[in-house]
């Protein structure tokens, strides 16, 4: 899709609005399974978090990738979306074991990422099939609020845990059909990876039921030209052989499994904004667009840089624009970023808006979440309505202070 398809969009549907190119989404799909096509069983499941609108999943789904939970929410979204339940796992952390008992009477598949919860499941469901996930320790990832291998870090089983968790295992009989790690977002070094991997593999011995190993995801992608991005096809030349291998001497075909969430929607998304105002001050010019980071935290929260381009003027001369949102909070998207020619009224595309991106949007200063447009074979289908005032309202109780029975005494 180009820029006149994006401008036509916001002229049909307003703007802010959340844009999403289906053709990337499927080709980086497809991207993953040709390179891993020399492994005999391998499941994509969708890290439905990244951004979950059902369209997308169904668009996923379609393609043929299973899902990969976080909330019960998730989980029911995914079934709702038609996704068979034995397609979907539930990699929570820290939920209840209510939550757990929940999905797993939904039928799917269940990851346990703590030795309290899984000697609690154990004892109560010996039968039922459980995966574990382990914490290699293994530190990936740029920014430590996803990174998640470190040693103090709230996510898996702790790798210096082993012995207890085969305690657990043995004394409570429980299944073990899985194991899994997920050491973060971000990963540039495939090194890493591998390293991670072969901990996992050794691990795996202690299991002779397994029916698949999950590598988790954190798969990188570019932000802008000349950027690093996890060279999918050389992690499979290094993880293809190596998985092969290891299952001939475990003795059976287990499944490979990847999670990847940013990987499979990151560059297929655009946030289009409209700038209200060109401000200037001694120091700077302000493009002030109708968005903030209710609408796109994550240059505010993990300092995520995303390329901004004014596709109204696309051939205007470069300037510095620090662009900024409309919330009563510092809401800085850009800092000094060349750009062209800004006037008011242009339209600015953020890139790689998929991920993370309407999946983390708030209703904060009372603003309504944008639309959702997927962009599909040379058409836009709305796949979400921008909210209106009666959606604010929805679940807000009011109460009548003329009532007598709260009036005061
Ligand atoms: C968030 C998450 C993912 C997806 O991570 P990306 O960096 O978006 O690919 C995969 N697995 C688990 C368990 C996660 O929490």
């Amino acid at each position: 899709m180009n820029a006149n398809d994006l401008l036509s969009i916001v002229h049909d549907f307003e703007s802010p609005i959340y844009v999403y190119d289906s053709e990337k989404i499927v080709s980086q799909y497809k991207r993953l399974t040709n390179a891993f096509k020399k492994v005999k069983q391998l499941r994509i499941h969708y890290a439905v978090k990244a951004l979950s609108n059902i369209s997308i999943l169904k668009l996923l789904h379609a393609q043929g990738s299973a899902m990969d939970t976080v909330s019960i929410q998730e989980v029911m979204l995914a079934l709702k979306a038609g996704v068979p339940a034995d397609q979907i796992i539930f990699t929570p952390n820290g939920v209840s074991m209510k939550e757990i008992e929940h999905a797993m009477e939904l039928g799917v598949q269940i990851n346990i990422d703590n030795l309290s919860v899984l000697e609690q499941f154990g004892t109560k469901h010996p039968n039922t099939p459980v995966c574990i996930r382990i914490n290699p320790h293994v530190m990936a990832g740029g920014n430590t609020n996803i990174s998640v291998g470190h040693i103090d870090s709230k996510f898996g089983i702790s790798i210096h845990q082993m012995p207890l968790l085969l305690r657990i295992v043995e004394n409570t009989g429980m299944h073990i059909n899985g194991i899994h790690m997920h050491t973060g977002s971000d990963i540039l070094d495939v090194g890493v990876f591998l390293y991670a991997a072969e901990i996992l593999f050794e691990q795996a011995k202690h299991f002779d039921r397994l029916e698949f190993i999950d590598f988790g995801s954190g798969f990188k992608v570019p932000y802008k030209e000349g950027d690093i991005e996890t060279d999918i096809e050389e992690l499979e030349e290094q993880l293809g052989e190596r998985f092969n291998d290891f299952c001939a001497s475990y003795g059976r075909d287990l499944t490979l499994a990847f999670e990847p969430g940013k990987f499979l929607v990151s560059e297929a998304g655009y946030f289009l904004t409209k700038v209200n105002v060109v401000k200037q001050t001694t120091s700077t010019v302000f493009a002030q667009v109708d968005s903030g980071f209710n609408h796109l935290i994550r240059p505010m929260l993990y300092g995520s840089q995303h390329e901004i381009e004014n596709i109204s003027n696309p051939s205007g001369k470069k300037r510095f624009y620090s662009v900024v949102g409309y919330i009563c909070e510092t809401d800085t998207f850009a800092n000094n970023r060349m750009i062209t020619e800004i006037n008011e009224g242009d339209i600015l595309a953020f890139r790689n808006a998929g991920a993370y991106c309407f999946s983390m949007a708030s209703n904060y200063n009372s603003r309504y979440r944008p639309a959702e447009v997927l962009w599909h074979e040379g058409k836009a289908y709305l796949i979400r309505k921008r909210e209106q005032f009666s959606d604010l309202i929805a679940h807000q109780v009011e109460l009548d202070f003329a009532e007598a029975s709260l009036k005061p005494a």
